[in-house]
Parts: C-alpha cells; sequence; structure tokens
C-alpha cells in the first residue's frame, strides 16, 4: 500500500514573514490528524531557512520548488541541490509546468537536475503534463510518455522520485482533470515505468495529482486507485483548505 503524499506548492508568494505565519497556521491547522499522508511545503528559496524552523520537529517537510544541475558557479539567479540539501530540505520538485513555460526547462535540463538532486540526497517531486493543444490534438500520452523517458533517462534507482501529473490546463485555471481523465494518465505513467523499472517499482512508485486540488474535489481525486496524493498549489496558500486537502488524503 502506497502512503499518500500531498505537497503545498506555494510558488512565488509570501515574504519571509507571511511564510512564517503560514507555516505555523498550517502547522495549528493539521494537527496530529495526517499519519496516513506525508506531508511538505515548497515556500520559496528565501523562506526555506524560517518556514523550516517553523516545521522542525513536525512531520511536515521542507521542500523546494527547484534546483540547478551544478553544486555552484557562475549561474546567476540559481541555487544548488546542495544548498538545499544543507537548508535542510528533504525533497525538490523538478520539472514544474510554470519552469517549463517560462524559464526554458526542457525534458533534457529537467533530467539533469533530477540526476543532481538525487546524487545530494533529497527526493524528487518529478512533474510531467500536457497543454490544452496538446490534449485536444490527442497526444497526451506520447507526450507524458517522453517527458517520462527523457526526464528518467540514465537514472536507474526511481525509489526517492515522486511523479506529479499536472495537466497544464489545469494548473491555477480552476480547471480540474476529472477523476477519470486523471487516473488514465496516472495509469499511463505506471505502466511505462513497469516497462522500464519493472513491476515493484512501478507498484512503489507515489504519483501526485497536481491541478486546481481544492477541498471540494479532493476525496475523488484521490480515491482513485493510482492517484497517491497531490501537489497543491493556489489552496495551499490557505491553511484550513490545505488540512481539508491533507485530511482527504489521510483516509
Ligand atoms: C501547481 O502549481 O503545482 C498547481 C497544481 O497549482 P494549482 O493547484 O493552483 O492549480
Amino acid at each position: 500500500m502506497r502512503r499518500k503524499i500531498v505537497v503545498g506548492n506555494w510558488k512565488m508568494n509570501n515574504t519571509i514573514a507571511e511564510s512564517e505565519t503560514l507555516a505555523a497556521e498550517v502547522l495549528a491547522a493539521l494537527g496530529d490528524n495526517f499519519s496516513g499522508c506525508e506531508v511538505g511545503i515548497a515556500p520559496t528559496f528565501l523562506a526555506l531557512e524560517s518556514a523550516g524552523r517553523i516545521i522542525e520537529g513536525s512531520e511536515v517537510q521542507l521542500v523546494a520548488q527547484n534546483c540547478h544541475y551544478e553544486n555552484d558557479g557562475a549561474y546567476t539567479g540559481e541555487v544548488s541541490a546542495r544548498m538545499l540539501n544543507a537548508a535542510g530540505c528533504s525533497s525538490v520538485i523538478i520539472g514544474h509546468s510554470e519552469r517549463r513555460q517560462y524559464f526554458g526547462e526542457t525534458n533534457a535540463t529537467v533530467n539533469l537536475r533530477i540526476k543532481k538532486a538525487l546524487s545530494e540526497a533529497l527526493n524528487v517531486i518529478f512533474c510531467v503534463g500536457e497543454t490544452l493543444a496538446e490534449r485536444e490534438s490527442g497526444v497526451t500520452g506520447s507526450i507524458i510518455s517522453s517527458q517520462v523517458r527523457e526526464g528518467l533517462e540514465g537514472i536507474s534507482d526511481i525509489s526517492a522520485i515522486v511523479i506529479a501529473y499536472e495537466p497544464v490546463w489545469a494548473i491555477g485555471t480552476g480547471k480540474t482533470a476529472s477523476s477519470a481523465q486523471a487516473e488514465e494518465v496516472h495509469l499511463l505513467i505506471r505502466t511505462l515505468i513497469t516497462e522500464l523499472y519493472g513491476d515493484a517499482a512501478a507498484q512503489a512508485l507515489r504519483i501526485q495529482y497536481g491541478g486546481s486540488v481544492k477541498p471540494s474535489n479532493a476525496a475523488e481525486l484521490f480515491a482513485m486507485p493510482n492517484i497517491d496524493g497531490g501537489l497543491i498549489g493556489g489552496a495551499s496558500l490557505n491553511a484550513a483548505d490545505f488540512a481539508a486537502i491533507v485530511k482527504a488524503a489521510s483516509h
């Protein structure tokens, strides 16, 4: 039985002080009631240390939103996996569609970043997802398949990786994939992973859904056999909503 995982991606929201407040609110809203579910929060780089101090000693994990594929050097504006590890992060999100869309990330750079994060002992939330145009032209399967294959190229052990299926058309738009639409792609990913890594690795792999998950739709999505939790954007900025989503995953 796979343990569900719910992570709040705070994106470019909240100052350091606001992040501390939200982290404290999340802890209070969660209470002790989430033992069935792994939980993480992903503040901005700037707030990792201070939000990390707030959640220290709790079961909530500190997650970063991206990392570079070198340890250090002339990469203005970037942060390395080694630095994230030293800052107390246990995981990092890689290949988010906003990184692909606005910052030129490709399957090849995503692959390099995943490899570096793993080598620095970070767990990875590896994001994949098709755009609306791709879905409408019927190429969802082949897009997801090439993102997964190329993103995992040369990686033999995927035990520290969670895949997040995030249809781009559902992120921040209020449009959620129906549970059946999401399940279809999650099953496709698990089948592909079986082909690439064998049945045991595929059955152990957690596949999160992301895209306008809210308290009102979380339970239905998380009830699907291949949906193992959620990567939550907008709703994670409200502690009560985030806690309600975690609760839906904890049953
Ligand atoms: C995300 O950015 O990972 C996400 C799923 O955002 P939202 O929940 O706001 O759609």
